[in-house]
């Protein structure tokens, strides 16, 4: 069963090197710092989302996005 905000997603701020592809391609769910770094706008969203944030998560070359149901311990 899902619920309203199931979905969990995250930017490893180790790896983001900020060029830009997530806000880019995804406004909807990232924006960028003051330095051009990856922000997630919420960590928490709804099965809507799932497309979009692997879309982003896979189109990352660093490979920084992570997404993942909040059920699912990491
Ligand atoms: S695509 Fe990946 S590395 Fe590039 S800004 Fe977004 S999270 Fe950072």
């Amino acid at each position: 069963m899902t619920t309203e905000h199931d979905l969990v997603i995250t930017v490893d701020r180790d790896r983001c090197v900020g060029h830009g592809r997530c806000f880019d391609l995804h406004p909807q769910l990232f924006t960028s710092d003051d330095l051009g770094f990856s922000v997630v706008k919420s960590t928490l969203h709804d099965q809507s989302t799932r497309d979009a944030a692997l879309d982003a998560s896979l189109d990352c070359p660093e490979r920084a996005i992570s997404v993942r149901d909040r059920s699912t311990r990491s």
